[in-house]
């Protein structure tokens, strides 16, 4: 009998695969009863039955490894909770190096491991084939072994997640279809749906919740929000009983090959993610497309097979009993897309899960429900965040030609500085031919193509990978230099920029900035935005331009995350609006000790300190053009960031280089921007400043308006951090770290901070968020998160330990720093 479907409810969620299923498990549980959801097929029917359910708890970053710890010990509880069987086995898993570059990823990846407190240790090629009797091994540098992960059935998985969910109160209808999403005043308000019997109705709902899987897309286009992803094909096959494969077998991966094994009745399951992938369902997905796969492409398993049988050679004989191409969404990052759409209010998408949805499912579930219940979210989902993602990210030619990259990233090497080749260039600036042409290697943020280094002439602009120290270091070395010693220019038009205009910009800025934004024109104020936990939702500046208007820049990332936290902070009742023009401006920084003199040298505008403070802005002209030029700084050194609209920003740039062959101007990347900024210990946000630091750890609770008797968002728990001991109690940490002598060395960040107390023990303490070489300190510098488990991380404590940091297994003295290394008293930029 199909459930009676109600005329109302609080959540809707659409689509009944693992994640679905999971959303309305971990709701239930959050004590909301009235969730329906509704699955146009049965449950699992859509990707979710035939995934291989391999569980690895690894991920590059701690929050998505914390998610995944989390699947593993729920998939572990569900079947005494619900009575269903899932198929959880925790069998360990093994990856496998061909190439002494993997092996030191692999050491790299086990650090870190240890560091997150997941069980991980490195092992030799005939440690190996112990673990895995079936498999070649002489041509294996060695192995790690992580005895935690497992592997899932995940149609049982699904159910039982269903199960409790049922449990609890919730409704799941399926052979019932949603055919609509229904919203008012920029919100969702319901769904309307139809099943095979041919019933049809509405919901009224609270909230509604895209978990469509590679449907997502098309069910986020019939509310107008924008859902990044693209199916593309994704094989494994299944072989006859091989001697050796025991149900107890580890899972096991060979990046090199791109594939990976587990044991099923006695055979094997092998699949992999080859280098370049197959889009699928460009006119759509075929209706119904029910516990389907498509037909078998051998041609494309050709790369994988052949690797399969390098490893394990007993394939030779196997029978392969079934090959299995089932499509799958990936998205243009690799991550999968969470959290409530920047489009449409209490409209929340949980898809694209790029081959990890049963890992990821238990945490991912759980996430997204304390997000919708709490209303935002409850940790640091930035690497998942739906906002990280703009409307023209959702171009299906451009998501078809990345998702042929995407899908083969798994495997791939995951190189420092890695940067993406597909469907690019996308975002430019209208100085890019012009950085070409100089020199200018690419990388990608936000889709903007951001110069990171520019290589002298006579040599090509690439970047040859490694762990060590990459080929562009010594042309970096010398952009930095220039910036410190002389004057250096970058193209920084990729920041995020609003106008926030209107009688009442003031106040509601006020209320959402912690620092005082109640400034003369012409003034321009460092500050964060928090959320009601006083954690950080943003860093940025903030200009004020008129009586009623401001200017707000922040990082490239952030735009769309950043313009919609605001707006939809502004009150219906305020006359004030936010407008985002950072198309509008290309970005030119003139930085470094002789900024003042080219500067001076091409505009009649008087830049002396005196009339042109830090911290000030105005429009000057420059050449033939008028620009707004804000004197700031993000290297630690004298400049100004000059303000461009695009049709002028050839013109400024040749203006700004004729004059500057006087000075030495020089272009310089973001390479060079990131050892600058980490030697004067600037923070950068989704680094240092995440949703889960505060002011106070952040070391930042000078751009806090606390003496002030203003109320800003996020006061309340920065008024009682401060009354518990502000910096002094704090048991987390921003620090800078250097490994003075090193300078053979190279930080990525990700590296395990160690610290030895005076008692001699050493635990990991913490991890470098943000690395560079410093070109003026001589050494590897970092920035890092140190943390204490039994009282404050004081000043005290912190210069009573010795620390070191694990590079790939090495251990490297290291000095951690509260204050900036280089010129602490910030003089330089206040000359
Ligand atoms: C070959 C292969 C192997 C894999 N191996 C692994 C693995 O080892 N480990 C791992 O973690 N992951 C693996 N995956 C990935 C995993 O299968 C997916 O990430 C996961 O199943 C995604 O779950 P989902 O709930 O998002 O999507 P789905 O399972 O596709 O669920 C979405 C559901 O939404 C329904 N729906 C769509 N539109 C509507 C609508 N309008 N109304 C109502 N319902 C709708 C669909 O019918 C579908 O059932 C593998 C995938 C493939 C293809």
């Amino acid at each position: 009998m199909p459930p009676t479907l109600p005329a109302h409810t609080r959540v809707v969620i659409i689509g009944g695969g693992i994640i679905g299923c999971s959303v309305a498990y971990h709701l239930t549980k959050l004590g909301w009863k009235d969730v329906v959801l509704l699955e146009q097929g049965q449950l699992s029917c859509g990707t979710t039955w035939h995934a291989a359910g391999l569980v690895g708890q690894l991920r590059s970053q701690e929050s998505m490894t914390k998610l995944i710890r989390y699947s593993t010990r729920l998939y572990s509880e569900l079947e005494a909770e619900t009575g269903l069987g899932t198929g959880w086995k925790a069998c360990g898993s093994l990856s496998v190096a061909r190439t002494a570059e993997r092996m030191t990823q692999l050491r790299r990846t086990a650090a870190v491991a240890r560091a997150y407190g997941v069980e991980c240790e490195v092992i030799s090629p005939s440690q190996a084939g112990e673990l895995w009797p079936v498999m070649r091994m002489d041509d294996l540098q060695g192995a790690v072994w992580l005895p935690g992960d497992g592997k899932a059935n995940p149609t049982d998985l699904t159910q039982a997640l269903a199960r409790g969910a049922r449990t609890r109160g919730a409704i799941i209808a399926q052979d019932t279809k949603v055919t609509a999403i229904h919203s008012r005043d920029g919100r969702a308000t319901g769904v309307s749906w139809r099943n095979k019997e041919g019933d049809a109705g509405t919901i009224d709902a609270e909230i509604v919740v895209n978990c469509a899987g590679q449907w997502a897309r098309q069910v986020g286009r019939m509310c107008g929000v924008t859902v990044p992803l693209h199916s593309a094909e994704h094989y494994y096959i299944v072989t006859d009983r091989i001697a050796g494969v025991h149900p107890d077998l580890p899972v096991m991966r060979d990046p090199d090959g791109f594939i990976y094994f587990k044991e099923e009745v006695g055979g094997l399951v092998m699949g992999g993610f080859e280098p370049n992938a197959k889009p699928w369902g460009m006119q759509g997905i075929p209706e119904p497309f029910e516990f389907q796969l498509l037909p078998d492409d051998w041609d494309q398993f050709e790369i994988l097979m052949e690797n399969a049988l390098v490893r394990v050679p007993a394939l030779e004989s196997a029978q392969i009993k079934q090959f299995y191409n089932g499509p799958e969404s990936f998205t243009p990052d690799n991550n999968f897309i969470l959290g409530e759409a920047p489009e449409l209010r209490n409209f929340y998408v949980g898809a694209g899960f790029n081959s990890m949805g049963i890992a990821s499912a238990g945490g991912a579930g759980m996430a997204l429900a304390e997000w919708i219940v709490a209303g935002e979210p409850t940790m640091d989902l930035w690497p998942v965040d739906i906002r990280r993602f703009a409307g023209f990210n959702g171009n299906e030619a451009w998501l078809h030609d990345r998702v042929k990259e995407t899908l083969g990233l798994h495997y791939a090497m995951p190189w420092p500085n890695r940067e993406l080749d597909t469907a690019r260039p996308f975002r430019r600036s209208p100085l890019y031919a012009l950085l070409r042409d100089a020199g200018a290697n690419f990388g990608s943020k936000m889709g903007w193509e951001r110069p990171n280094f520019f290589a002298p002439p006579g040599e090509s602009p690439e970047i040859r990978y490694a762990f060590g120290q990459q080929n562009w270091l010594p042309w970096s070395a010398a952009e930095h230099r220039a910036c410190r010693e002389g004057v250096a220019l970058f193209d920084m038009s990729s920041f995020s920029k609003y106008i926030v205009k209107g009688a009442d910009a003031e106040g509601v800025l006020q209320t959402l900035m912690s620092n005082d934004v109640a400034v003369p024109p012409g003034q321009t104020v460092y500050t964060a935005m928090l959320n009601e936990r006083g954690t950080y939702e943003s860093d940025l500046t903030v200009t004020r331009l008129a009586h009623d208007q401001y200017l707000l820049v922040t990082g490239s990332a952030q735009t769309t995350r950043d313009f919609n936290y605001v707006e939809r902070r502004i009150p219906a009742d305020k006359l004030c609006v936010i407008v985002d023009v950072t198309g509008q401006y290309a970005v030119l920084a003139v930085m470094g000790p002789r900024s003042r003199e080219l500067l001076q040298s091409v505009s009649r505008a008087d830049l002396s300190n005196e009339a042109f403070p830090f911290g000030t802005s105005r429009e000057i002209d420059l050449g033939y053009a008028t620009v707004r030029a804000t004197r700031l700084t993000y290297v630690g050194e004298l400049g100004w960031e000059l303000y461009v609209p695009v049709e002028f920003a050839v013109g400024v740039y040749e203006t700004l280089h004729a004059a500057g062959k006087r000075f030495g101007l020089v272009n310089a990347g973001y390479y060079a921007i990131e050892s600058l900024r980490i030697e004067k210990g600037y923070r950068a946000w989704s680094r240092e400043l995440t949703t889960d630091i505060h002011p106070f750890e952040a070391g930042l609770s000078f751009a806090c308006k606390l003496n002030k008797d203003i109320p800003f968002r996020g006061r309340e728990a920065l008024q009682q951090l401060r009354e518990a001991g502000g910096a002094a109690a704090v048991t987390r940490r921003v620090v800078v770290v250097t490994l003075d002598g090193a300078s053979d060395a190279m930080l990525w960040g990700g590296e395990a901070i160690l610290r030895t107390g005076s008692d001699g023990t050493t635990r990991p303490a913490g991890f470098v968020t943000s690395a560079a070489f410093g070109h003026t300190l001589g050494c590897p510098v970092g920035m890092g998160l140190l943390a204490r488990a039994d009282g404050p991380a004081d000043a005290a404590w912190i210069e009573s330990g010795r620390y070191h940091v694990d590079l790939a297994g090495d251990l490297l003295p290291a000095r951690l720093h509260l204050r900036a290394p280089y010129d602490p008293a910030g003089e330089r930029t206040k000359a």
